[in-house]
């Protein structure tokens, strides 16, 4: 059978973009769609850890505002001061994170993706209305969609889902009709608001310990998850989001995430009302136990791979795309064996957060007191920035537990 494409990719935020820029650097020819025209804004707070940065194939440095060497991690805030006593900072040497700004960073990974194909490879772009239909076939799978010119069909013996937490491709796929009927039953969702302060606008300069280097997780404002402030080049994006994974169909916790919360926090923190424009989405957890299957692979925030204890995807939208990617350049094993193989490295990690995260906002008061011990506290933030092995997780828990 003559495909249009070697592989179709739906989504071109960090997990799209990351696939493409392999295979097409790889000699492939692909395909990437999005519902969205880039520049479009995007709700995410935009820390890229050192791990993102090490992950990434280029430099972003013409999209960074700022970079921040000092994590706060607080518990209680009164004013816009924190109680000192409720708050642990760790200072790196290096940074920790650099800032940008989602939209302007999303456009420029998408610009280096298409341009990144060599060895008779290519990424070509297109925007869509939706998908119509997805037919995974034995041998290949072919993809219907709305476009402004009609609908189009595109065939390929792979079809990568890219698609976000929100996307069609988990529920259009085999992995979820075979389980359930909609979401397969892995997958689970957390929930973040967020909006951006301009400096200009506050009151006062940020207070101490809040300052425009400093990396800020506030466990005050909500039982199951956290607000944070994280500083860019001239505003602040304060959010608030629960990111502890539920399976709770009513979603309880993450309606606790609202807009009155934000508010309160904004002048809780900040002394200031919040802006009108505030952005939200959810965020796709639970992916430590997503298994491929069949000619649809599923990566990034479409795959539930959100780290439920940081709220952090984007490292993962780079990681798992690139293991799709890598899967299908022809590892020794079949698609999505080879995929479930690169993916599972990180799978671990995730497992580790994922029991983590249900300890620690279970109890946030203790979680914050253990967090205290050094040899924890640095694991974790050392996971945060750097990304751990699973043997070396296990090797310090241990020491740790003796
Ligand atoms: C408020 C908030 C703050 C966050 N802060 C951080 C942070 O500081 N650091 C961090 O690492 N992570 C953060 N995250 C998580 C991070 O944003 C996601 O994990 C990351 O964007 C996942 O990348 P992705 O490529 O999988 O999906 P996305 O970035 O969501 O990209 C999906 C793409 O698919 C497109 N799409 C959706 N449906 C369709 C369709 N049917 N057809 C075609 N295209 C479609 C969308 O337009 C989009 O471009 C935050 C999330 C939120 C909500």
């Amino acid at each position: 059978m003559a495909f249009s494409y070697d592989a179709l990719i739906v989504g071109s935020g960090p997990a799209g973009c990351a696939a493409a820029f392999d295979l097409a650097r790889n000699g492939k020819r692909v395909l990437l769609l999005d519902k969205r025209l880039f520049p479009r804004p995007k709700a995410c707070a935009c820390g890229l850890t050192r791990k993102t940065l090490a992950a990434l194939r280029y430099s972003v440095d013409p999209v960074v505002e700022r970079v921040c060497d000092e994590i706060v991690l607080q518990r209680a805030t009164s004013g816009t001061v924190a109680d000192k006593s409720q708050e642990i900072r760790v200072k790196a040497k290096t940074p920790i994170a650099a800032m940008a700004v989602r939209e302007k960073f999303d456009a420029y990974c998408l610009e280096q993706t298409l341009k990144a194909g060599a060895k008779g490879g290519s990424a070509e772009w297109m925007k869509i209305d939706n998908i119509l239909t997805l037919d995974e076939q034995p041998d290949h799978v072919a993809l219907t969609v709305a476009t402004n010119d009609g609908p189009q069909t595109f065939t390929a013996p792979v079809l990568i889902g890219a698609d976000g937490s929100n996307g069609q491709t988990r529920r259009l796929s085999t992995q979820s009709k075979l389980l359930t009927g909609e979401e397969p039953q892995w997958y689970m969702r957390g929930f973040a608001l967020e909006a951006m302060v301009p400096y200009t606008s506050l009151p006062v300069p940020l207070p101490e310990g809040d300052g425009p280097q400093d990396l800020v997780f506030d466990f005050a404002p909500l039982a199951d998850g956290y607000g944070w402030l994280f500083p860019k080049g001239d505003h602040i994006n304060i959010g608030v989001g629960a990111f502890a994974p539920d399976n709770d169909p009513i979603n309880a916790k993450l309606k606790t995430v609202t807009r009155a919360l934000l508010a309160e926090y904004t002048r809780t923190k900040l002394g200031v009302e919040l802006p009108a424009e505030v952005t939200g989405q959810y965020l796709g957890m639970g992916g430590h136990r997503y298994a491929p299957r069949g000619r649809v692979l599923l990566v990034g925030d479409a795959a539930g791979l959100v780290d439920p204890l940081t709220g952090e995807g984007i490292h993962s939208a780079l990681v798992s795309g690139q293991a799709a990617a890598a899967a299908i350049l022809g590892a020794p094993y079949a698609m999505a064996e080879g995929y479930a193989h690169h993916l599972r490295p990180l799978q671990e990690v995730l497992a580790f957060s994922d029991r983590a995260s249900r300890s620690f906002y279970r109890e946030p008061a203790r979680g914050f007191k253990v967090m205290r011990w050094p040899l924890l506290r640095n694991l974790v933030l050392k996971t945060y920035a750097d990304g751990v092995g699973k043997t070396k997780l296990l090797a310090t828990l241990a020491r740790w537990a003796s």
